[in-house]
């Protein structure tokens, strides 16, 4: 194996012993701060007392809720002076958390992103371009110093203005990219409408992530930019991108365990998961100085994926992320995930890089509506052929999440779309009867299908961020370019 870090050709033996003295470590700095002082009494325990990662199963959750209780500095466990930058999360579901980093912390992070940009292939010779936002978001800046560290030419490109990035690109010969999915398919359709050839540029490996995405995204990605894609994971509680990365095998993502402790927790009960079950992932940070946190509950769902890597790495991998628990949405009684939808979509060939998930009102009904953008080839079809592929679309969409969706195809273009993670769920229902649920009772995909629960946030399309705003706007304007299925008279 090639690696960047020794931490990376470590045992399980190895990795599991640097573990529980980090853990060790970590409570015994936690237990400056108010909040883990009294939950680590609470739960009778010493920094002392742990031995393994098994013995902080004892202590609660911490959640996203206690960050944002803790905002902005509560759970900072060294004098403010010690802390040179901070960062926010970006707001996806609700009001965001602010993570501040010691110095050390971030020459940590820069090693952690730099060791994962190492396993997807990304020498220091390569130039490598930045196209997420900078700022607050931690894909920025944490992926910069990450390349930075590993020696590249590092182009801060940032998000947005898509033609200057395809001049950067062809200017400097950019061989490395690190980008959103949805803005990924926004920058390969506009290559493809200026008429460039990918082949024609020197990009081989692009890091996407930051939001879900379906292997039918990826496949679409690599095919359209002639690249590679690995899939990249990260959040700022966790210091940011960094966390986890697909290796050159790209099958699932390694934590590196030296730096977190990984579990998969029963989003209900909380009850620990073993490898192979998809829950509710919940990190604590090893190696942070200034705001470790303990048990964080990240919402994200997935698996451990059993086995070991091909790469012979021992850091277990996870799954891609299915989604948010929080990103799961009630129609009709039934419970549905937006990355359901998204890999039907994505496997039409017609269909383009962009669609919306609208939830709307019918008389007494609830509706799904899901606007899909055609691929300009595809839109000059006659109706017939567009009715046919509409009418596939929404067969499949019906086999896939057990509801008939209205599905309008629109032309590209015609969908908002902003720079940051895109916002795919609108819900404009006017009444919603939410059942009373505990917080965090969310689940996981597999189950989803048969009980009604709502997780707290489910309902939040009012709560956008700043940047995503824009993007999440109704498609009013859209409706003159769409194609209404035949007999509906709205
Ligand atoms: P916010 O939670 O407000 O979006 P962050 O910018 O910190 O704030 O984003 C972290 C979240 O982004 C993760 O918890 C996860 O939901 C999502 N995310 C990050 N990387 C990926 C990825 N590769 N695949 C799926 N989701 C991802
Ligand atoms: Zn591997």
């Amino acid at each position: 194996m090639d690696y960047y870090d020794i931490a990376e050709t470590w045992s399980r033996d190895e990795i599991e012993a640097v573990q529980a003295q980090r853990l060790r470590d970590t409570v015994r700095r936690a237990a400056g701060t108010p909040l883990y002082a009294r939950r680590l009494a609470e739960a009778g325990l010493t920094p002392e007392t742990i031995r393994s990662p098994e013995d902080i199963r004892r202590l609660p959750f911490t959640s996203k809720d206690d960050l944002r209780a803790n905002y902005p500095q509560g759970l900072a466990c060294v004098p403010r002076s010690e802390f040179v930058r901070m960062h926010c999360s970006s707001g996806t579901t609700g009001s965001p958390v602010a993570i501040c980093y010691t110095k050390k912390d971030l020459d940590a992070w820069a090693a952690l992103m730099a060791r994962s940009m190492y396993a997807t292939g990304i020498r220091r010779e390569d130039v490598f371009q930045n196209m997420s936002g900078y700022g607050l978001f931690t894909g920025g800046l944490g992926i910069h110093y990450g390349a930075e560290r590993l020696g590249c030419l590092t182009i801060p490109a940032g998000a947005g203005n898509t033609r200057r990035q395809i001049k950067l690109i062809r200017d400097f010969q950019v061989t490395a990219l690190h980008i959103l999915p949805s803005y990924a398919l926004h920058v390969a359709a506009q290559l493809r409408e200026e008429g460039e050839d990918p082949r024609s540029l020197p990009l081989r490996i692009a890091l996407v992530g930051a939001e879900p995405y379906t292997e039918e995204t990826r496949r679409r990605i690599e095919d359209m930019l002639d690249l590679k894609v690995y899939n990249s994971f990260g959040m700022s509680e966790m210091n940011g991108p960094g966390v986890g990365i697909e290796c050159e095998a790209q099958s699932g993502l390694h934590i590196w365990e030296d730096a977190y402790l990984l579990e998969i927790v029963d989003p209900q009960t909380g009850a620990s998961l073993p490898d192979g079950e998809v829950g509710e992932l919940v990190m604590t940070t090893l190696t942070r100085e200034g705001m470790p946190l303990l048990r964080y509950r990240t919402r994200d769902l997935t698996r451990i994926l059993p086995g070991p890597c091909a790469c012979g790495r021992r850091h277990r991998r996870i799954d891609r992320i299915l989604g948010r628990s929080d990103d799961m949405f009630i129609l009709r009684g039934v419970n549905i995930y937006p990355m359901q939808i998204e890999q039907v979509l994505m496997s039409f060939p017609e269909v383009g890089e962009n669609y919306l998930i609208r939830l709307e009102d019918e008389g007494e009904l609830e509706r799904l509506r899901v606007l899909v953008e055609i691929r300009e080839s595809s839109f000059v079809e006659d109706m017939r052929v567009l009715r046919q592929l509409q009418e596939s679309i929404a067969r499949r969409l019906r086999d896939e999440i057990l509801v008939s969706p209205r599905v309008d195809l629109v032309q590209k273009g015609s969908l908002p779309r902003g720079e940051g993670k895109a916002q795919r769920v609108q819900d404009a229902r006017s009444a919603t009867m939410v059942p009373e649920v505990a917080r965090g009772a969310t689940m996981a995909p597999e189950v989803a299908r048969s009980a009604a629960l709502v997780p707290e946030g489910a309902r939040s399309a009012a709560l956008v961020p700043e940047g995503a705003r824009g993007a999440a706007m109704a498609p009013e304007g859209t409706r003159s370019a769409a194609i209404p299925p035949e007999g509906d008279t709205a």
